[in-house]
């Protein structure tokens, strides 16, 4: 299975500073096998980094952070993922930041999803407990109803086709008070997902499906997250701010993961 190694921008970074941005990594990054790098920048930033990138036939990807599920209509202010169709190869789906700010529920998530593999773009399904599911000791059900939630209209082949991010919203740095996971905890939650996966859909599937790791990541820890049994890549925020930290954890991905 391929390492995914996902920088999510955020609402971060004019178009003219993501297109420095990019054109660094590019200068500084060697593709390597089984190394997938993407970047998620604003939405108005896509086509210009598309075109950049297409210019100097980069196999570094684009991810959108986050689109409407129609495939258009009369949605005033959305952008659908039609409409992002041969812009980007990913898309971020149920970011907690968009559950818990924007109010987006497993039945939109489950839509967002069959809209991203209809349009073959891949999901990248965000899942993951707060601090105060966490203690009340909720961690399990909240990751089994956001996963059957949003996969509950996807067949074993198309889930497959979909990445699942693991990332607990206690330990995403820009939360107060956010902790780091230890790599027990994730190599439990992670264990959690793929038995949930094994039940629903099967072995196959369940072995098959990549499941990444996001929450404060940063070139300190990224070895460690990345080396817990299941973790398939890494979702990162804060650090992939910082070019130069992002392609440390890069360089860190190649090293671990050869
Ligand atoms: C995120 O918001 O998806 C994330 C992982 O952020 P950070 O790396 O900053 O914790």
């Amino acid at each position: 299975m391929k390492t995914y190694i996902v920088g999510n921008w955020k609402m971060n970074l004019t178009v003219g500073e993501s297109s420095i941005y990019l054109q660094k990594l590019l200068k500084r990054i060697k593709p390597a096998k089984g190394l997938e790098i993407a970047v998620a920048p604003s939405a108005i930033a896509i086509q210009p980094l598309r075109i950049q990138l297409d210019r100097l036939k980069s196999k570094v990807k684009l991810s959108a952070q986050n689109f409407y599920q129609k495939d258009y209509g009369a949605y005033t202010g959305e952008v659908s993922i039609m409409q992002l169709r041969g812009l980007v190869d990913y898309a971020i789906i149920g970011h907690s930041e968009r559950r818990y700010i924007f109010g987006e529920t497993n039945k939109d998530l489950c839509q967002k999803v069959a809209a991203a593999l209809r349009n073959n773009v891949t999901p990248i399904l965000c899942i993951g407990e707060t601090e105060n599911e966490r203690s009340f000791g909720e961690t399990v059900s909240v990751i089994r109803d956001q996963l059957h939630g949003a996969l509950s209209e996807i067949d074993a082949d198309d889930v497959k086709k979909v990445i699942i991010a693991y990332e607990p919203v206690w330990a995403i740095s820009s939360n107060k008070n956010a902790r780091l996971a230890s790599p027990d905890d994730v190599a439990e939650s992670v264990r959690l997902i793929r038995s949930e996966l094994k039940e629903i859909y099967g072995k196959e599937t369940a072995e098959e499906t990549p499941i990444l790791y996001g929450g404060s990541v940063n070139p300190n820890n990224a070895g460690a997250y990345l080396t817990v049994p299941g973790v398939n890549g890494l979702l990162i925020g804060g650090s992939s701010l910082i070019s130069d930290h992002f392609i440390d954890i890069i360089e860190l991905a190649k090293r671990v993961k050869s």
